[in-house]
């Protein structure tokens, strides 16, 4: 087999070093899911610092075959996202976002589309200040559910069918992973109760609402602030049953 180059439009989600002292890179490709390779050269290297994390643009792999070799030879890092570096929480939601990428293996496969959310996570991170990383994770996380085909019905009850009255809260079963209306909630067993996760009327209808929009247009509907606790600590349970396990970036609880 002839060595080859190929090129495809990537974020950075990840660098870390080889035991040899090189650095490995992963990327999220919109064709082709994750990819790693490594980048040669020293610590000041050009291709080091333009193959930094989020970093977005074209990136050159050259594949050698006989030494199964993935190296990238170019980088054009035609968006770098720059507050993503200078603020605490955007930077702890940024890499809450490679993350979930890495875990769930590009949303299940769905390269393209966890490419462009994505994308729009960090656009929407690095335009926003300090007060609407909340709410970025929240859209992001909901539509990383919606891609994954995990997202629960917020309008209709899990068990029983039935739609939920306006304004009406709902419980979500743990168990079930659904919401639950007051009557299939309450005739439940105790592993049905009605414990932390119940949503108002109007955090179910900010769901509903926000997913139908762009990502960019659903940011500017905003949950009430009494609402936005319990509705991260649904899409934080949610996105961790999605990937299966804790996530290391919510474990530390600087996101919560
Ligand atoms: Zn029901």
């Amino acid at each position: 087999m002839p060595h080859r180059n190929l090129s495809f439009e990537a974020v950075v989600l990840r660098c870390r070093e080889s035991p040899g002292g090189d650095r490995i890179v992963t990327f999220l490709a919109a064709n082709s899911g994750l990819v790693e390779a490594f980048v040669f050269g020293g610590p000041k290297s050009r291709l080091r610092s333009l193959a930094a994390p989020y970093h977005t643009g074209t990136a050159w792999i050259y594949l050698d075959p006989v030494k199964d070799l993935r190296k990238l030879s170019d980088f054009d890092a035609r968006e770098t996202y720059p507050t993503l570096r200078e603020n605490l929480r955007k930077i702890w939601a940024a890499s809450y976002f490679a993350e979930t990428v890495l875990r769930t293996d590009a949303a299940g496969g769905e390269s393209r589309e966890a490419f462009d959310l994505l994308r729009s996570g960090l656009s929407a991170l690095d335009a926003g200040g300090e007060a609407d990383v909340d709410y970025v994770c929240l859209q992001y996380g909901w539509r990383l559910l919606g891609l994954m085909g995990l997202r629960p019905d917020s309008e209709t009850c899990g068990q029983c069918g039935a739609s939920f009255p306006e304004g009406r809260r709902a419980a979500f079963s743990r168990i079930q992973e659904t919401f639950l209306c007051d009557q299939c909630a309450r005739a439940g067993d105790s592993g049905n109760s009605v414990d932390d996760l119940t949503l108002s009327g109007g955090a179910l209808r900010y769901l509903a609402a926000s997913e139908a929009l762009p990502f960019r247009d659903a940011l500017r509907v905003r949950p009430s602030g009494e609402d936005l606790p319990i509705l991260k600590a649904l899409v934080f349970h949610l996105v961790r049953s999605a990937a299966e396990g804790e996530l290391r970036t919510l474990a530390r609880g600087e996101l919560l």
